[in-house]
């Protein structure tokens, strides 16, 4: 297969890991930065232009978009599905998991467990939304932010009072949720790959910490998940429409709780964890899609 992998750094782990396990599976990879592509939306023969050239002959695509550039890298990977070209995930599956509200509607919507969430825009309705959600302590989380960034515990009401206002005074749009504190700064990242949890591990906070991003100073450690666990993950990712996920559960007393779907889970922490080839399952994976056959087809 030709296969694009659209990515921004070729060097970046995850990129070099892909690029590795296609060609040792016999696959021509060329990667491509979605902002040097331009493109031209006419009926009947859609087409992309890159540094000049025509991008043509592509049997799949690899879509790594980074948060930043997922309105322009959506429309990139959109013309390549239009092209017939069959995408690993989807760009519908990829905007409605970029969108932390939308995701979490679609996925109460289907009686997944996840935090007591609120939404608010404007400063009058403060006190109802913490009510709403059972007071402090409370999460407070700016949508735009990634990697733990904007991810603010309130331990008291005074406190996540200023911290909203702080907020929404320069117009920051926030999730508003209930601590689940009995998570004790840990969370599990599973990795669904075509409806099954291929690999999964535990991410601990550092001391004192109760966000447990890697890049917040966390640390991973092989977990074995409960079926409870195991078919939130799964449910989790066909309900966004992705066919690769990772799924980011707490463990509360309720039961598990999904609080991300990302769709474009990172490898390293994953194959260190857990010693798994997983670059390989994706190509596996990659192998058996078929164009035309989209899950997300239709669906807004
Ligand atoms: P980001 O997308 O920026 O990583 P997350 O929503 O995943 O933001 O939050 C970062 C970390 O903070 C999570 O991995 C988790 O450890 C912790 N966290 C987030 N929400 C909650 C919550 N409601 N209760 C307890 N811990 C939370």
């Amino acid at each position: 297969m030709k296969i694009a992998l659209l990515s921004r750094n070729r060097k970046l782990y995850s990129s070099r890991r892909i690029i590795e396990a296609a060609e040792k599976a016999g696959h021509k990879v060329v990667v491509i930065d979605v902002l040097r592509a331009y493109m031209n939306v006419v009926s009947h023969k859609p087409s992309i232009h890159y540094k000049g050239q025509d991008l043509t002959g592509f049997d799949a695509v690899i879509p790594r978009i980074g948060a930043s550039v997922t309105h322009y890298g959506t429309a990139v990977l959109r013309q390549f599905e239009m092209m017939g070209v069959v995408s690993l995930n989807e760009s519908v599956a990829i905007t409605r998991s970029r969108d932390k509200l939308r995701s979490l509607q679609l996925l109460s919507r289907k009686g997944i467990g996840m935090p007591l969430t609120g939404y608010a825009s404007k400063p009058d309705d403060i006190k109802d939304v913490i009510k709403m959600v059972g007071g402090a302590p409370l999460v407070i989380k700016l949508l735009q932010g990634t990697q733990g960034i904007g991810v603010v515990l309130a331990e008291t009401q005074k406190a996540a009072e200023s911290v909203i206002e702080g907020f929404m005074g320069v117009h920051a749009d926030i999730l508003i949720q209930e601590f689940i504190k009995e998570a004790g700064g840990s969370d599990i990242r599973c990795f669904v790959i075509d409806g099954k949890v291929a690999a999964a591990m535990k991410r601990q906070g550092a001391e004192g910490e109760f966000r447990s991003n890697l890049h917040r100073g966390g640390s991973s450690s092989l977990i074995k998940i409960t079926p409870e666990e195991r078919s939130t993950a799964v449910r989790a990712s066909q309900i966004m429409g992705l066919n690769v996920a990772g799924v980011d559960l707490l463990r509360s007393n309720h039961g598990p709780v999904v609080m991300e779907v990302n769709s474009s889970p990172g490898l390293e922490g994953i194959e260190g964890a857990t010693g798994k080839d997983i670059a390989g399952m994706i190509i596996d994976n990659l192998e058996k899609l078929q164009p035309g056959k989209t899950r997300t087809r239709g669906h807004g």
